[in-house]
Order: structure tokens, then C-alpha cells, then sequence
């Protein structure tokens, strides 16, 4: 049985809708990379799955429980971890106050946390405000993993970081993938997402369009696909 099952689902911002049936699964211990140009529903996706947005049709199955007719509370305390876009920590909280916030038990506490990345661990007592843009995403990531999430929501992981973090937070997603970590990630680098991803999906238009293995995305589909 899949982790994460989407089938056609639709999803709508009031009268408008933005998902016209996006599909693909999420196997345990899986790395899933969620592609497409701007605009095509990535994030959108992410929303209906976490339950931040209600008003979507179709089918989102997590370990089997249908998340669409739960509560929201309820669907996030099943184990999905979000490092949403933007990061949005709290940003007059101190980095460990960020921790703490959302721990719950599990194998993934300040000390491990703080293992995998270890700038954050020297930055305990500041507040993510004073933090810089790779500090803030190692502390989204590190957040979303203190809830011991069966399922980690990556949600672009790297957008405006420079090269030499980007790099950190490859390697700590590769060492996360090493771990069982199932994670679902969203990237404008396709490179890299293709170099860490055991599959990959490709929403165009509110629609999943394409799925197969990263070596699979040949030239021809990345320039019809992904616009590269
Ligand atoms: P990006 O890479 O730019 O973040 P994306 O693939 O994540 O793009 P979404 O943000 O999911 O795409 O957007 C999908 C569609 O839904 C777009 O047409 C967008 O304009 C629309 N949309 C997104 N958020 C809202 C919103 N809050 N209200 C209305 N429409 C929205």
C-alpha cells in the first residue's frame, strides 16, 4: 500500500479552479519530485494534501485514511510535515523556541535535528528573524522534522538561496532519503531533484501530465514539460 495516494483531484480558490485531476502515489521510504512550470498547481497540490485548502474533489489517501472527509488538525496530526514556501518561521522566536513548537515525539529532536544541521545548533538563542535565507530553510526543514512526520512536504526547498547552501540542503535531503525518510519535494533545480528523486511527476495545468524515473525525463520532455 502507497503512503500517500492522490487520485484525481481537483481543487478550487473560490469560483476558480486550479486542479483539473492530478494523480500519482507515494510509496514508504520514497522520494517523489513534484515538476512543472509556474503556475501548474504545485503548490496548490501541496495545499489539498496538507488540508490547508478544503475545497477539492477526488481521493487523498494517507496510510489508507481518506484525508478529505477529516478535520484538518486531524489530517496533520496523522504525519505530514510541511517546510512550506517562503519558510514562514516564526520569526520573533528563537531558533530552539522554533524547534520546540512544533516537537512531537519520535526519533527527530533538537539534538538530532540540530545534528543534521549544525549551523542551527549554533544558533539556538537567535531569532529566526536575524537568521540568513539558508539558515531560515534548515529551520523550516528542522521544524517540519521535529513533528516526526511519516511523510516530509519540501515545498521549494532551495528557491532563493545561494548556490554553496543549496548544496547543504541537498546533502541533508539525500541523508534524510538514506534514513527511510519518505519526503515529497518541489524544486525550480531539476537537476538536482532529478539526482535525488526515485520518481518523478509533472503537473501542467492543474493536471499530472507525466511520471516515470528520473532517468526516464528525457531532453525532449523536459523542453515540452518543464520549459528547460
Ligand atoms: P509556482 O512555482 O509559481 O509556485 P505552482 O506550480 O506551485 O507555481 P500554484 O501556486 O499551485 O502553482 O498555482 C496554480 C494555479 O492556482 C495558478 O493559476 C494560480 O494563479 C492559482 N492560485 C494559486 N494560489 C491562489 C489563490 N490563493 N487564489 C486564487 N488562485 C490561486
Amino acid at each position: 500500500m502507497s503512503l500517500l495516494e492522490v487520485r484525481g483531484l481537483e481543487a478550487f480558490y473560490g469560483g476558480s479552479q486550479a486542479l483539473f485531476g492530478v494523480d500519482f502515489a507515494i510509496a514508504e521510504g520514497e522520494l517523489v519530485a513534484l515538476m512543472g512550470r509556474n503556475g501548474m498547481g504545485k503548490t496548490t497540490t501541496v495545499r489539498s494534501i496538507t488540508r490547508m485548502l478544503r475545497t477539492t474533489r477526488g481521493e487523498i489517501r494517507f496510510d489508507g485514511a481518506d484525508l478529505t472527509v477529516l478535520p484538518s488538525f486531524r489530517a496533520a496530526r496523522l504525519g505530514i510535515g510541511l517546510a512550506p514556501e517562503g519558510r514562514r518561521c516564526f520569526a520573533g522566536l528563537t531558533v530552539s523556541e522554533n524547534l520546540m513548537a512544533s516537537a512531537r515525539p519520535g526519533p527527530w529532536t533538537v539534538e538530532t535535528a540540530t545534528a543534521l544541521f549544525p549551523r542551527l545548533g549554533e544558533r539556538m538563542g537567535q531569532t529566526a528573524a536575524t537568521l540568513s535565507g539558508g539558515e531560515q530553510q534548515m529551520l523550516a526543514i528542522a521544524r517540519a522534522l521535529m513533528t516526526n512526520p511519516r511523510l516530509l512536504i519540501l515545498d521549494e526547498a532551495t528557491e532563493g538561496l545561494a548556490p554553496v547552501v543549496r548544496q547543504e540542503i541537498w546533502a541533508a535531503i539525500a541523508r534524510l532519503k538514506q534514513g527511510g525518510q519518505s519526503i515529497l519535494v518541489i524544486d525550480k533545480a531539476f537537476s538536482e531533484l532529478r539526482a535525488v528523486a526515485d520518481r518523478c511527476v509533472i503537473l501542467a495545468r492543474g493536471q499530472s501530465v507525466w511520471s516515470g524515473m528520473p532517468h526516464q525525463l528525457t531532453p525532449e520532455i523536459e523542453t515540452e514539460m518543464l520549459g528547460v
